[in-house]
């Protein structure tokens, strides 16, 4: 072993990066914030090739002074705290004084500033060394920071970063969280000399205009208020806008929580949210929301990961409460528009109805057989290479022996959601979304293990709109995709068609299936999707591909979808865990209607 020796300034820099500097849009993210901290109110971002090739991000702000200029790009060097004391309170959003250097130790910089009191600017420049000499330069008063050809020093690292676009879709998202957490500074957004955001300052506090310049108009419509000011003696409060249930997202990109002012990706918050909107929501569904906690800074550590966002909230028991409360508080204000799932919870707690999970081995004649022969497997298909075998039992009142068909003859379709079907015991009840779902779920398993996928073209492709991430990931997870039985392609920036789906699928909402399966190989990677996380990937694949709740099917149909269960492995359960089907007997009908028997 060599002997121990100190590392050099820049390597130690180097290092620090690597936590810090993960890709342009880190870069992004610690400049906005010290323009924010330098008190910006208006802030241009401009960016060349994805960020890659240059980031430029000018201020308003109050500027630093030529003297202290080479301390910027010191490292630990700041203006934000000096002692423990202000560490422990600080409020601005940064304080560890390395970001400016570590980044000076990737990428070639400059730092041009003026303060309002100094009749001209200064700039300093430094290549991945030491800074050279200030120079005076023309600026108005603020800074602009220029980062340019970031890793041109450390090309291992430049390895790791994905294509132009996606590395700029990151940014873009920097940048909207940036816009979200202060309504009241404008911003604007350049990439390769096209306008792509432009939001100007919000004087409105209540900063609606904001939330739906970002996230859209359809959030915007449905959107509660959410305001909450704690009990107790630290300052707490929750404001911001929490979706409508019915507009729930396959992902996570619409969440966006701040603490103090500070993006943040935090357990305990986002475990409260998940609770509040899970009696609303569909399990595999995610709510949007852009929500504020301020709360006492001596209650919260923001010192908890070099890239500051994870926050450790002192009493996170409480937090979770507060938060869990005042959501579910503003989502209540909507039970007129969301129907609570409550008939269902009530009536199994009162114990006549029982989940009965299907086919435990207990009666013999349930053997899995799965049917995945058929090449185009939408709805309709399946029903028509099933209905030779239904052909018997078509007339619901026909009480056959249920050992051949323990789950019945389908009576009617109620509401569009449930197959009422009758069998010797008493009747069946079938959540026919979930039903189906678990049966596309076993038969898309067993193409995919014995690859053999079937893909269906599509005469008419569908086309959705998506921003620049799904664009992204479409392209360069293009092998992935066909892996899959899916073919996307761009029509326009931002929009794309699906051209081919999974034949299986083929009945399916499209668009709804296409944004799914993007966001899972976004979320786990395009090969952990189909190893690790092939169930997660299965799983959204058959929830969009399954029959929506409210098409009519005919009492066939029904029929070839309770055959199509008895055949399919662990029917009794759809991919989220909830049942498929219940069994009420007649005397736990009769149990209902106190008919003593
Ligand atoms: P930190 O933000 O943690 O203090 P940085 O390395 O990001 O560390 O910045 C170092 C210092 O440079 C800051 O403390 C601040 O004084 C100064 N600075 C950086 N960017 C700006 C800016 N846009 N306007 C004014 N001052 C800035
Ligand atoms: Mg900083």
């Amino acid at each position: 072993m060599s002997s121990i020796k100190p590392l050099p300034d820049t390597l130690i820099s180097q290092i620090a990066a690597g936590e810090v500097v993960e890709r342009p849009a880190s870069v992004v993210k610690e400049l906005l914030e010290n323009a924010l901290d330098a008190g910006a109110r208006t802030v241009e971002v401009v960016l060349e090739q994805g960020g890659i090739k240059r980031i430029r991000i000018s201020d308003d702000g109050g500027g630093i002074e030529a003297g202290e200029l080479p301390l910027a790009l010191a490292r630990h060097a700041t203006s934000k705290i000096a002692t423990l004391d202000d560490l422990e309170s600080v409020r601005s959003l940064g304080f560890r004084g390395e970001a400016l250097a570590s980044i000076a130790s990737v990428a070639r910089v400059s730092i041009m500033s003026r303060q309002a009191v100094s009749p001209r600017a200064w700039r300093i420049a430094a290549d991945g060394g030491p800074a050279g000499a200030a120079e005076p330069a023309a600026h108005a008063p603020g800074t602009t920071v220029e980062v340019a050809d970031l890793y041109f020093n450390t090309p291992a690292r430049r390895k790791f970063l994905k294509s132009e676009a996606t590395e700029f879709a990151h940014c873009e998202d920097t940048v909207k969280r940036a816009a979200l957490s202060r309504h009241d500074v404008a911003f604007s957004l350049r990439h390769n000399n096209r306008v792509a955001l432009h939001l100007a300052r919000q004087e409105a506090a209540d900063g609606r205009r904001r939330i739906e310049a970002v996230l859209g108009a359809d959030f915007a419509a449905g959107m509660r208020v959410v305001d909450e000011a704690g009990g107790g003696d630290t300052a707490l409060r929750l404001s911001g806008y929490a979706g409508a249930p019915a507009f729930s997202r396959s992902g996570r990109e619409l969440q966006f929580l701040f603490v103090n002012g500070r993006f943040v990706r935090d357990k305990v918050l986002s475990h409260a949210l998940r609770q509040a909107y899970s009696d609303l929501m569909h399990g595999d569904r995610h709510p949007a929301y852009v929500l504020y906690l301020d709360i006492d800074p001596r209650a919260v550590d923001v010192n908890v990961h070099p890239a500051k966002t994870e926050v450790r909230f002192r009493d996170s028991r409480a937090i979770h409460q507060f938060v869990y409360h005042a959501v579910t508080k503003a989502l209540s204000g909507s039970a007129a528009q969301t129907p609570a799932p409550a008939a269902t919870a009530s009536l199994s707690d009162t114990g006549w109805l029982r989940p009965r999970p299907a086919y435990d081995g207990a009666r013999p004649s349930f053997q899995p057989s799965l049917g995945i022969a058929q090449s185009r497997g939408d709805y309709a298909a399946f029903v028509a290479t099933t209905r030779a075998s239904v052909q018997a039992a078509t007339a619901p009142q026909r009480n056959a022996d249920d050992s051949e068909h323990p789950l019945g003859y389908a009576l009617a379709q109620l509401h569009g959601i449930y197959i009422l079907a009758q069998n010797t015991l008493g009747l069946v009840l079938v959540d026919m979304h979930a039903a189906h779902e678990r049966i596309l779920y076993e038969r898309l398993k067993t193409a995919l293990d014995a690859s053999s996928m079937q893909t269906q073209k599509l005469l008419v492709p569908a086309i959705f709109t998506s921003d620049s991430l799904d664009m992204a990931t479409a392209e360069e997870h293009a092998p992935t995709l066909h892996a899959l039985g899916f073919d996307l392609a761009p029509v326009s920036p931002t929009t794309l068609a699906v051209r081919a789906v999974p034949a299986l699928l083929s009945g399916g909402d499209l668009s709804a299936l296409a944004r799914g399966i993007l966001r899972d190989i976004r979320e786990f990677g395009a090969s952990r999707v189909i190893t690790e996380r092939q169930n997660e990937l299965l799983g959204t694949m058959a929830c969009h591909g399954a029959v929506r709740a409210h098409r009519a099917l005919t009492i066939q149909e029904m029929n070839a979808l309770l055959r199509e269960m008895e055949a399919t492995e662990r029917s009794g359960q759809c991919n989220h865990g909830r049942p498929t089907w219940y069994q009420m007997s007649l005397s736990d009908l009769d149990k209902l209607f106190l008919r003593g028997r």
